[in-house]
């Protein structure tokens, strides 16, 4: 098989039809639109490259000007793709793209009409997807992998364009776009069908790569506060307690509400839930750099520490019970104090399990229970510790 114009231009319209499938079905089951916008510009060049072939029984209009034009519309949609993906905003001066198209039709037709052409459709599609790879520079939070990786294809494909037209109005370079001779096309379609692949590819990636990343935050997280939930801790905890020395001893705060169940009664469960949300601010607000915390279920709250001492840990502890009373008393007028217990522990070698820990921290908070509620208790566990 010889790699002539019309052979690779058949082969770019079935790599497009089957990206625009492709990208379709993936939006089945992701419902994402960007996936829409893009397999909406595949689906495009579908058709753009194939009424490109007509060019070769002499209908030049739809065969170049509106087969071309087509090709920027797709790169237009990729943009838009991309701004839906990024959540960014377009002005409406993209639009003038499709006028600068339609413009095209009023160019004479002259010996170099294949070249201005040819130049100015190069421009139209390098411009949106060069956007599209600006829009897709890490900037916030940063980009996941998979978007970085459509960022460089639609960096390279979009300087592709540029250097296409600039090669275009070097001196003695052939270009017939009726007949498509000419070394440029050739190189362009080849680009053309390898970018297909590229661009499809990247997409698919960048919007999996963003799901799964929901999903796995999803799974970690306490849907109402948001905090870590057990599995979570679970693990996270390891790398937290192996650093744990005699040089930087660790410990666990174990957090429940004291009469909690007196603000579902009387308030009801949605006050109980702020409740539970406004505790859950108060301990991402104090809790300290490298610390982890989750809401083990109900009203329990777990805090794990490194580099930590019996000071710090009473001056957290202090801090939280007293923002939390303040708040809870303000908001809640119960019978009995809306308060915090604590148990604590203090340690200075990994413990055998997080669950190990956790039982002990129980242990402790039971004993603040037990002592009358609205305190701390912590067991230093440390070499020549002591207990308050
Ligand atoms: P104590 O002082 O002994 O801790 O008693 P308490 O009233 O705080 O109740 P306890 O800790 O034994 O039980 C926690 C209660 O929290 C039980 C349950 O009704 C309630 N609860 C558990 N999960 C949720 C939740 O997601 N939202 C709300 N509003 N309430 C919850
Ligand atoms: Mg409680």
């Amino acid at each position: 098989m010889t790699l002539d114009p019309p052979t690779l231009l058949a082969l770019s319209t079935a790599l497009a039809a089957a990206a625009a499938l492709y990208l379709a079905v993936e939006w089945r089951s992701i419902r994402e639109s960007s996936l829409l916008f893009w397999s909406a510009g595949f689906a495009t060049i579908t058709v753009g490259s194939t009424l490109a072939l007509l060019r070769g029984s002499g209908l030049l209009l739809i065969g170049i000007w509106f087969a071309n034009g087509l090709l920027v519309l797709a790169h237009w949609l990729f943009l838009l793709g991309v701004a839906r993906f990024t959540q960014a905003r377009l002005s409406r001066g993209w639009l003038l793209i499709i006028a600068v198209w339609v413009a095209l039709l009023l160019l004479p037709e002259e010996p170099s009409w294949s070249k201005i052409m040819l130049v100015a459709n190069s421009l139209l599609v390098a411009l949106p997807t060069l956007r599209a790879s600006f829009l897709l520079r890490p900037h916030g939070r940063s980009l996941s992998v998979g978007a970085g990786q459509l960022r460089y294809v639609l960096l390279i494909h979009g300087l592709f364009y540029v250097i296409k037209a600039i090669s275009v109005v070097t001196p003695g370079t052939l270009i017939d776009l009726a007949a498509l001779r000419g070394e440029i096309i050739q190189i362009s379609l080849v680009e053309g069908a390898m970018a297909i692949m590229l661009i499809a590819l990247s997409m698919t990636g960048t919007e999996r790569y963003r799901r799964e990343k929901r999903i796995a935050r999803l799974a970690a997280r306490d849907p109402l506060t948001a905090l870590y939930n057990r599995r979570a801790l679970e693990v996270r905890a390891p790398r937290l307690l192996d650093e744990v020395s005699t040089e930087r001893p660790g410990a666990l705060l174990l957090i429940d509400i004291d009469n909690f169940k007196l603000v579902n009664d009387l308030f009801g469960h949605t006050a109980g839930d702020q409740l539970l949300v406004t505790m859950s601010e108060m301990i991402r607000s104090t809790l300290p750099d490298g610390a982890l915390a989750a809401r083990l279920g109900g009203d329990e709250f777990v805090i794990l520490l490194n580099n930590a001492s019996s000071e710090r840990i009473e001056a957290l502890g202090c801090a939280l019970r007293e923002q939390f009373h303040t708040a809870a008393s303000q908001a809640f007028a119960t019978p009995e104090p809306v308060t915090l217990s604590i148990g604590a522990t203090l340690f200075d070698a990994p413990p055998a399990s997080l669950a190990a820990l956790i039982e002990q921290g129980d242990s402790a908070l039971y004993e603040s229970k037990r002592g009358g509620r609205d305190r701390i208790r912590l067991v230093d566990r440390t070499v020549g510790g002591y207990n308050i």
